[in-house]
């Protein structure tokens, strides 16, 4: 039997050679891993990423879950323009405030050859009137189109979602998980009053942590942002926050209450059943290819990807171990029949017969892809009517008579999904640690990392401060906080609440 531990003797080249390790180098190891899986590599334009086929794929069956669970909440797909009048970002102060620095702008629509001959230019006569600013968040095109969409309560509530690219002109970026250009969904809902408009703020938020729970396997913290963090033009910014396996933390998802303010920007008003006119209540909620990178450091290891198998593009794969074609046969014969009957249980399988590399590379190629369950079909293990079925989350390896392998595949494929989310739980619960002076809080921050619990005295400047001097920030006041008579850790001012620090990606 070839087994997960001999490929490595066996077969050099890029594939064995493998990643930095995780806990000398996680930066190195998240990049390579990008990398060896075939996930996406950067691009010409700085900050910018090409997502491969085997990422994309991932990406697909994220947005295929999160669009069905939109969907089941009531919403509908639509899409608006790339470009946004520079006028209209400008109409909400704090917006525009919270975006200009990251903003590309468009300002000529024509090029021309260079009179020296020296290649194209920007032609000088060719300048727009008014510049365009692509696109960093579609608040305003959005609520400037609602305008005219909404008139009476009747029209009310509306409830829009859109798949699109953005484009945020990020300085330190990081493949998936802070790219100048990303792709993203951004819910976009107006509201004839306020309760409503903070239910679905709510909701949305609750949407993101069940996909993240349940589908990637994240444990995450619901919470609201503290003043300085929330979204520039929102009243209250909800989030989920992931820990990664080194202890940093990832905001994961956000959903706003935007109160009255993009309606007020916009004009954006309606009759209600009093005949009375009144502004709109708006909210919005996006998710961004930042889970992508959420995934892969939440699970992985040193020998590649792990995924959870509700996500991984492929669930199952078959190896086969032969000598010559006839044996060959016999063996797909039994692999397509187990394909076909897994396939039909909408499990996704793949029987990788490639005939022009060795078990060995194959076994470490889809151990880089995280394929969940590996079935080695060998010769001699049929001919005893056995085949040999590995996981991908412990890296465990058992034989199983053929008759039962339907059924244990389809058993084991839940039962990763679950391990994978309880090892991150339990990761987690041991990596949240209560603080009650700034002392243990800087030692417990640089000797462990993870999220820290500790009282604040609720002002940013004492935020400001605690993020200048140690790096971390406020992730999160999570919503199941209780309350609790404290004091500041930096201030020693009076303070209800805990809320969660953490140094973050
Ligand atoms: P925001 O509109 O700022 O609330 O962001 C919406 C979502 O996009 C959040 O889940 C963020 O984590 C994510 N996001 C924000 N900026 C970036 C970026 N530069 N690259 C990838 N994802 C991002």
């Amino acid at each position: 039997n070839i087994g997960f531990n001999n490929f490595k003797i066996n077969y050099s080249g890029s594939m064995a050679k493998g990643l930095p390790k995780r806990s000398e180098d996680f930066s190195a190891w998240y990049n390579e891993l990008v990398k060896k899986a075939d996930l996406a590599e950067n691009s010409a334009v700085r900050g910018c990423m090409v997502v491969k086929p085997y990422g994309f794929a991932i990406w697909e069956k994220m947005q295929q879950t999160l669009d069905k669970m939109f969907k089941d909440t009531g919403h509908s797909n639509a899409y608006f323009p790339l470009f946004i009048p520079k006028s209209y970002l400008s109409k909400e102060a704090d917006h525009v405030e919270g975006f200009a620095k990251e903003c590309a702008v468009v300002t000529h629509y024509r090029l021309k050859n260079a009179e020296d001959g020296s290649g194209v230019v920007v032609d000088p006569d060719a300048k727009l009137e008014e510049e365009l600013i692509v696109r960093p968040t579609s608040e305003t095109v959005i609520w400037s189109t609602y305008k005219n969409w909404i008139q009476s309560y009747r029209d009310l509530p509306l409830l829009v979602n859109q798949w699109a690219n953005v484009v945020r002109w990020e300085m330190r970026t990081r493949i998936f998980l802070r790219t100048a250009e990303f792709l993203w969904q951004e819910g976009h809902t107006a509201h004839a009053t306020k309760a409503e408009a903070i239910q679905e703020t709510e909701q949305m938020m609750e949407v993101y942590a069940t996909f993240a729970e349940q589908f990637m396997g994240v444990p995450v913290v619901r919470g609201l942002k503290t003043e300085s963090e929330r979204f520039a033009g929102a009243e209250e910014t909800y989030c989920i926050e992931a820990l990664m396996q080194d202890g940093k933390a990832l905001q994961a998802g956000t959903s706003h209450f935007l109160g009255q303010n993009f309606a007020k920007a916009f004009d954006v008003t309606f009759s209600n059943q009093n005949n009375e006119l009144e502004h709109v209540w708006g909210t919005s909620w996006g998710v961004s290819t930042r889970l992508m990178g959420a995934l892969i450091m939440s699970h992985s290891d040193d020998e590649g990807l792990v995924l959870p198998p509700k996500l991984a593009p492929i669930q199952v794969v078959i190896v086969p171990i032969y000598k010559g074609d006839d044996q060959l046969a016999a063996i797909s014969e039994k692999a397509n029949a187990l394909k076909d009957a897994l396939q039909a249980k909408g499990i996704s399988v793949k029987f990788d017969d490639r005939d022009t590399v060795r078990p060995g590379f194959k076994f470490a190629d889809w151990e880089m892809k995280g394929v969940p369950v590996r079935v080695t079909m060998g010769h001699r293990d049929l001919e005893q009517g056995l085949v040999e079925i590995a996981r991908r989350d412990t890296k465990e390896k058992s034989s199983y008579k053929v008759e039962v392998m339907e059924e244990v595949i389809t058993n084991l494929l839940d039962e990763i999904q679950e391990n994978i989310y309880k090892k991150a739980s339990d990761f987690r619960a041991d990596n949240i640690t209560e603080v009650n002076s700034y002392e243990e809080f800087k030692e417990v921050l640089e000797t462990k990392g993870g999220f820290i619990s500790a009282h604040w005295d609720g002002t940013a400047e004492t935020e400001e401060l605690i993020k200048e001097e140690t790096k971390a920030t406020i992730r999160c006041i999570p919503l199941d906080a209780k309350d609790e008579e404290g004091v500041c850790i930096k201030t020693g001012k009076p303070s209800t609440k805990r809320v969660l620090f953490a140094k973050a990606y």
